[in-house]
């Protein structure tokens, strides 16, 4: 189904991701014969919050900002999903995030469920006060049902680390004692891990090693485009032009940058810190963020938000290799067009586990008392997350399937099985 909305003077075409996600669920439900009960069970998440947040505005006026926090699935353990502040946020859309998160928590087998949150605000329009009171009031309506042992939010688009800290901390007066657990991604000087700001991007980097490993393509000198310049495609850009990559396009939501012969990582960070935006970047032609994604490149990242490659410009689309770093970045119509065309894809949920890994082993650090260095949480995030790759290529080439009907098999397979043994279905 497909919306049409209104942003800052342009149409915006959406479509709805969590009918996406129950299509996708379809596309694997009878290769893998399961029985009606359990694909309903699937398709509806098992909690879903919907709350109004009220804050004082700086100017002493009261404005109230609807919240959400949908748990989609608790059959493998506490669930596990981060919040983002969006001015567009939908329930929808956290539905489908939650989906996304219960398969990705499977796939690389972190023992938990999939959940997400969101509110709908423009974080930009919020003073660091309001920002402040936002999160400590997110909290205090979910209090109930988050603690590391139920449900762990973490960062995702428009949040970070200061409101993973303001988010502990109010946890942590509500319920009396400490509990660094309850929330990922926190700044490492009150329990976070060493790497996860990164980890999202290096695990990004670490499948399209991969990847390209299987496929023949040369990672050195290839040349790559990275929608969405964040903490997750600005840590990819970063790591890949390590391997020797050849970073040629990059871009935020206020447009893109091109240079064939490459772009360098630390000047691009520079110009954007000094500018704001990527836009004007010396030696570097202005593009559009529809541009980005057709451009003549080895491999594509899309890094920002999801519904990206559509039917309408799937067909234009000219890398060999996308690593599907945002969440549902491809459509399930664009999704058939890439495979008819032979581009083969990393898809999301294995693409950017990297993340929730290393959120888990930030939690396991928390839970322990015992914090590892860098190298150990890399060493570890890799050794996880490529075999997590491996078996799905296995797959993919074993029974001629698509990489996402095959990480949806494994993925759900565990789900099934752990729903099974407590008896859900
Ligand atoms: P972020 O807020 O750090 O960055 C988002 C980036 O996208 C920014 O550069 C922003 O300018 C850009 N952007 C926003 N709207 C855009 C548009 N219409 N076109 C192009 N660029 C646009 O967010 P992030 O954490 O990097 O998340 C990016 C994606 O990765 C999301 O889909 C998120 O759900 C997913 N993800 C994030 C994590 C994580 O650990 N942060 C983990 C897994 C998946």
């Amino acid at each position: 189904m497909l919306w049409f909305f209104y942003c800052k003077g342009c149409i915006f075409m959406a479509d709805n991701s969590f009918e996406d996600v129950k299509k996708q669920i379809d596309s694997v439900s009878d290769i893998m014969n399961l029985d009606e009960k359990t694909v309903e069970f699937l398709k509806k998440p098992m909690r879903i919050l919907e709350f109004e947040i009220p804050i004082e505005m700086d100017n002493g006026e009261i404005k109230n900002f609807k919240g959400f926090r949908v748990q989609h699935n608790w059959a493998r353990g506490p669930t596990k999903g981060g919040i983002r502040f969006h001015p567009e946020e939908t329930l929808d859309t956290i539905k489908a995030l939650a989906a996304w998160m219960t398969w990705k928590c499977a796939i690389v087998d972190m023992p938990y469920g999939g959940a997400k949150g969101g509110i709908i605000c423009n974080p930009r329009e919020l003073s660091k006060n309001e920002l402040e009171k936002l999160s400590r009031g997110y909290i205090k309506q979910i209090v109930e049902y988050i603690g590391p042992q139920k449900d762990i939010p973490a960062p995702d688009v428009y949040t970070n680390s200061q409101i993973m800290a303001w988010m502990m901390d109010e946890y942590e007066k509500i319920v009396g004692h400490s509990s660094p657990g309850v929330v990922t991604g926190k700044p490492i000087e009150i329990g976070g891990s060493k790497g996860r700001d990164k980890s999202t991007g290096k695990g990004v980097a670490i499948m399209v090693k991969e990847a390209t490993k299987y496929l023949g393509i040369e990672l050195k000198n290839s040349k790559i485009a990275i929608q969405g310049f964040g903490k997750v495609g600005g840590a990819a850009a970063e790591f890949l032009e390590e391997m020797g990559a050849k970073i040629i396009a990059l871009s935020d939501s206020k447009g893109g940058i091109y240079n064939p012969n490459g772009i360098n990582f630390s000047d691009v960070v520079k110009w954007k810190n000094e500018n704001g935006s990527l836009k004007g970047m010396k030696d570097c032609k202005d593009i559009t963020n529809e541009e980005i994604l057709e451009i003549e490149c080895d491999i594509l990242i899309p890094a920002a938000l999801e519904n990206q490659i559509t039917e309408k410009n799937a067909g234009n689309i000219k890398a060999e290799l996308i690593a599907e770093a945002s969440n549902g970045p491809v459509t399930p119509k664009a999704d058939e067009i890439l495979n008819e065309k032979n581009i083969f894809s990393i898809p999301d949920f294995l693409c950017n586990s990297g993340g929730v890994t290393v959120s888990y082993f930030e939690w396991c650090q928390n839970i322990s008392g015992y914090y590892w260095t860098e190298k150990e949480v890399y060493e570890k995030l890799e050794k996880i997350i490529s075999k997590a790759f491996r078996k799905v290529f296995e797959l993919h080439k074993k029974e001629n399937i698509s990489m996402r009907k095959a990480a949806y098999i494994i993925a759900l397979k565990k789900v099934v099985e752990a729903m099974r043994l407590r008896g859900w279905n």
